[in-house]
């Protein structure tokens, strides 16, 4: 069986429709998404075991009672030394109770902290009418508060992904302004084309949320995934 069908049998079998950030993003790499490096630790052990084998690491609760981790005050980053880890690790936990009492915790991802890049969003919502809708956008502001983005109905081919990236009104920050390097234009289109694919082949998926994506000069890499799969009917 493939890791995407393993892992949505897994969450079906287990009554959730939210696959967590190392589901969805194990799902992203086998569909060749670039994403953070990552491992799960279930105690603080593991996670100074896992952080000491990746370098600089950000620790983020796994749970299936939080949607937004930084909501939920689940998300550090930047953490240098064995003992920054470990008090996020607790700190994690505390927060999460905190924030939803009882919340369910599967463990805390412990990932590579990622080099900044020029933030994007690649999403797809499954529409009534129209089906699987890729969604393209610069993340933060542009997305939430100027509504910056582009929407295209898969299965979308390489010229409608070059379309989706060129079309929204903040495109010349992807090729570089005041003397910064070009994004890698070919690695976002890759990353669409990769998603139209996804959502594609599996049609449960009701919703993905790639927020966000940091594009570099060469390639770019996912920093957090989400998916929602349909209702069971
Ligand atoms: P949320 O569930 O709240 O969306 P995210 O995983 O997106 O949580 O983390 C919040 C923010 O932290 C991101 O928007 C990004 O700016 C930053 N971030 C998350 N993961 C990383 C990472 N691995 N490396 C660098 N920055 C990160
Ligand atoms: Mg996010």
């Amino acid at each position: 069986m493939s890791k995407t069908k393993e892992i949505i049998a897994t969450a079906r079998a287990e009554n959730r429709t939210f696959l967590l950030e190392h589901e969805s993003k194990a799902i992203m790499q086998e569909y060749g998404i670039p994403v953070t490096k990552f491992g799960v630790a279930t105690t603080e052990e593991e996670a100074v075991q896992l952080a000491s084998e990746i370098g600089a690491v950000v620790l983020k609760v796994l749970s299936p009672d939080i949607l937004h981790k930084s909501d939920a005050g689940g998300v550090f980053l930047n953490l240098q030394t064995a003992d920054e880890v470990r008090a996020a690790y607790q700190q994690i936990l505390a927060n999460a109770e905190k924030y939803k009492q009882g919340a369910r915790i599967t463990g805390v991802i412990v990932q590579e902290f990622a080099k900044q890049g020029v933030e994007i969003i690649i999403g797809s919502i499954k529409d009534k009418q129209f089906g699987n809708t890729l969604l393209f956008g610069l993340g933060g502001i542009f997305v939430e508060v100027l509504k910056d983005v582009s929407f295209r109905v898969a299965p979308i081919i390489p010229y409608d992904a070059r379309e989706m990236i060129t079309e929204i009104k903040g495109y010349p920050i992807l090729t570089g302004i005041r003397g910064k390097e070009p994004c890698d234009i070919d690695a976002i289109v890759n990353i669409l084309l990769q998603v139209s694919k996804l959502v594609t082949d599996y049609p449960e998926i009701n919703e993905l949320d790639l927020n966000p994506v940091f594009s570099y000069p060469k390639g770019a890499k996912c920093v957090d995934a989400r998916i929602i799969l349909e209702e069971k009917t």
